[in-house]
């Protein structure tokens, strides 16, 4: 197949529902099958598609944690408001992470009382900021899995490499697979098999999963993003549960490669290094889940060129953001969604983000059943 709409077919779809159904193993209603899809990005594609209504009832699709704007605490986001309150400091960061609620509000509400924070596309914005104004301190607030981190290394080598000394970087990167073993190291964790992230798995590869198979017994399909490659990576899951078989399996294969993108890895490995632990909303202190700075690029690493406050700050109470990403709780079960969280005000960073699983059951269900209520009256 070549072109997007081949792989959103209605007829290959239906085939492949069928399938699903058909191999489905028999669960009572109480105990059904939980297969978590890691990825935020997975998570808008299958409330977009409309698939939780069409697969089996039996079939529980389970949010992960695989949105790095969810996932990045509170009190990493007040550190950036802290650095954008600085008079001298640009605050550049993407979007979503501006949109992210500290404990003070957010970076935009920074920005509202006179902080100067941009949204970039790019880190390289960030860097050619730094460039025009050599009497500011640029600072780029990265927050991302292994997806984004090969172009904010490779933008801090250019800096260096340019002598731009009033660039710097506040590092949230977090590595896919040490949050997956924290999720699988939950008590009473009933998953029972995991939809692998696609973009992530474009730069490590599918090799990283082989512990889940080994030491925990249980299947992953890494998949890609349209409704097809997330109905055929069930049925491969399904096969693979039915017959009994655990093991890794890519069903991404026209993006992701076994070994990943050696020249991602090996800048990613120049730059950055793992932490011992970073915080992770939900998951706490995950053991090597961030990267920092290595130290010959200390003089890019906004942690080590200005004082931050660096406390750990709890979420709202009202807010379960935390459950949410460990897929304890649907996001309709908190009681904050869709009344005083929504995206024009939202409460947790799982509604800010265009990953974040509260915004995908807002945007697809919600509004869904908004919309239906008011047409039946
Ligand atoms: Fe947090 Fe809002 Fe989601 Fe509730 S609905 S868990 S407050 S983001």
């Amino acid at each position: 197949m070549k072109y997007i709409d081949e792989f959103r077919d209605p007829k290959l779809a239906a085939s492949l529902l069928a399938d699903i159904h058909a191999r489905m193993p028999d669960r009572p209603p109480d105990n059904p099958l939980k297969l978590m899809e890691v990825c935020g990005g997975h998570t808008h594609a299958i409330h977009r598609a409309g698939l939780p209504s069409l697969l089996p009832d039996a079939l529980e699709l389970v949010h992960g944690p695989g949105c790095p704007v969810c996932v990045t605490p509170t009190g990493r986001i007040d550190d950036a408001v802290v650095l954008a309150s600085e008079e001298k400091s640009i605050l550049c960061t993407f979007g979503d992470a501006a949109r992210a609620p500290g404990s003070k509000g957010s970076l935009l509400d920074a920005k509202a009382t006179g902080a100067d924070v941009r949204v970039v596309y790019s880190p390289l914005d960030a860097l050619a900021l730094a460039e025009t104004h050599p009497d500011r301190e640029v600072v780029f607030f990265a927050v991302g899995f292994e997806t984004t981190a090969p172009a904010v290394a490779a933008t801090i080598v250019r800096a260096r490499r340019q002598g731009i000394p009033n660039f710097s970087v506040l590092s949230n990167h977090v590595l896919v697979v040490p949050g997956l073993k924290a999720i699988l190291a939950r008590p009473g964790s009933k998953l029972e098999g995991f939809i692998g992230p696609g973009h992530v798995s474009c730069t490590i590869g599918s090799e990283p999963y082989r512990f889940i198979p080994e030491e925990h017994g249980l299947p992953i399909v890494i998949s890609g993003f349209e409704p097809l490659d997330l109905l055929q990576a069930l049925l491969m899951l399904l096969d693979q549960l039915t017959q009994g078989r655990c093991e890794v399996e890519n069903q991404y294969q026209r993006a992701v490669q076994p070994h990943g993108n050696p020249t991602a890895k090996a800048i990613i490995s120049q730059v950055f290094t793992a932490r011992p632990h970073f915080a992770w909303r939900g998951l706490g202190p995950v053991p090597g889940g961030g990267l920092r700075l290595r130290d010959e690029f200390a003089a890019f690493d906004a942690e080590e060129r200005f004082s931050l406050p660096g406390k750990s700050v709890p979420d709202p109470k009202a807010c379960r953001c935390g459950e949410v990403l460990v897929g304890a709780k649907k996001p309709w079960e908190c009681g904050a969604f869709a009344t005083r969280c929504t995206p024009e005000n939202p409460l947790g960073a799982c509604m800010v983000s265009s990953e974040g699983a509260c915004a995908a059951s807002y945007a697809y269900e919600h509004r869904r059943q908004v919309s239906w209520e008011k047409a039946t009256g």
